[in-house]
């Protein structure tokens, strides 16, 4: 870090700061300009308290860091946003998505009824997992191979871009086939092999938050993948683990807006996973419009009573056709365009 001073400071506030800067564990080498003095301060930032209170300092003007740990997804290499192309759409360059279909595809005629009202309501990508990674080794665990392939029937009959998640690096090659953009789920956020893995396949990579990861170590694992290659990442908050459980996890909209601020990937928001409960997800669906949001990711099924895997947060398809509904003022107001697919 560098703590800049207030041009023209006196030796006395030098001293002060080089004080303050010891007092928080660090070493100060100070450099005495003519006009200005900077002072350097050394030590492990992630070990010691951060050097950004000294701004509250009245002769320090700024203090400002000299490096990231994220470089290339960083709005400092380039300040855009990344676009990111998946079949006719693009993603991250003013207009916004809507990713929606069931937790996990279940069966030809599931798939294909979701896959139409999604269509028909709005979305622009369809999702569906074939791999699920679940808590219990006793749910469902997935269609595996064989959803796979009714993916790809959904995808010609509607004609939507597919997006799924992988839990394994043995399965890439199978569902590089049929899915336009590779889901990193939040189990596996910190996978680093996958994550290579996924990166060298080229195709773009949808990046859950993992649940414990602070926004740090999600940016890092979006770097990952931008350093094995591939700079189309979507990022991806769905909610970390509080101690609150009225919901199913906390969504973190405050990351949205940092992620937003210091990143230059397109940033999409989960509300389903986040909430875990289909009554909450129009009012957070709202809050990621209102933060910057990209895009959404929304759970829907036909029958949620009846579904194999999140039951309690996927909304039927006219409650998901009236969500897009609701939502065009406020991307209007936010100079969003609404994504369209012939
Ligand atoms: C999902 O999208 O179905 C999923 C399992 O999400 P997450 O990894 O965010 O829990
Ligand atoms: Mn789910």
């Amino acid at each position: 870090m560098i703590i800049v001073l207030k041009s023209h400071s006196s030796l006395k506030e030098v001293k002060t700061v080089e004080k303050a800067v010891r007092d928080l564990g660090y070493d100060p080498h100070t450099i005495r300009g003519v006009v200005r003095t900077v002072v350097a301060a050394v030590g492990d930032e992630t070990s010691h308290q951060s050097l950004e209170i000294l701004e509250s300092l009245n002769c320090v003007e700024r203090v400002i860091p000299i490096q990231k740990r994220y470089k290339l997804v960083s709005r400092e290499a380039q300040p855009g946003t990344t676009q990111i192309k998946v079949g006719p759409l693009t993603i991250g360059g003013g207009t916004f998505h809507v990713i929606a279909g069931p937790c996990s595809v279940e069966s030809m005629e599931q798939m294909l009824a979701i896959a139409k009202a999604v269509k028909a309501a709005g979305a622009t990508l369809l999702r569906g997992g074939v791999f699920k990674p679940r808590t219990s080794p006793y749910d469902f665990q997935g269609l595996g191979i064989e959803g796979l392939a009714i993916l790809k029937a959904a995808k010609q009959a509607v004609g939507l871009p597919i997006v799924s998640e992988i839990t394994r690096q043995t399965d890439l090659n199978s569902m590089l086939d049929v899915v336009d953009v590779l889901q990193i789920g939040a189990r596996n956020a910190m996978n680093y092999s996958l994550l290579e893995a996924v990166a060298k396949s080229g195709k773009p990579v949808l990046l859950k938050r993992g649940m414990a990861s602070t926004v740090e170590e999600w940016l890092l694992a979006a770097e990952y993948i931008a350093k094995n290659g591939n700079p189309n990442v979507i990022l991806c908050e769905r909610g970390i683990r509080t101690f609150e459980n009225a919901t199913r996890n906390t969504l973190d909209i405050s990351a949205v807006a940092l992620a937003k601020q210091e990143c230059n990937l397109p940033v999409f928001v989960d509300p389903s996973h986040a909430a875990g409960r289909r009554d909450l997800i129009p009012a957070l669906s709202k809050a990621a419009i209102a933060t910057g949001a990209d895009g959404l990711m929304i759970e829907v099924h036909n029958h949620p009573e009846e579904a194999l895997s999140d039951s309690s947060q996927q909304l039927t398809p006219q409650k998901f056709a009236q969500l897009i509904k609701s939502l065009a003022p406020l991307l209007k107001a936010s100079d969003m365009k609404i994504g369209k697919v012939k």
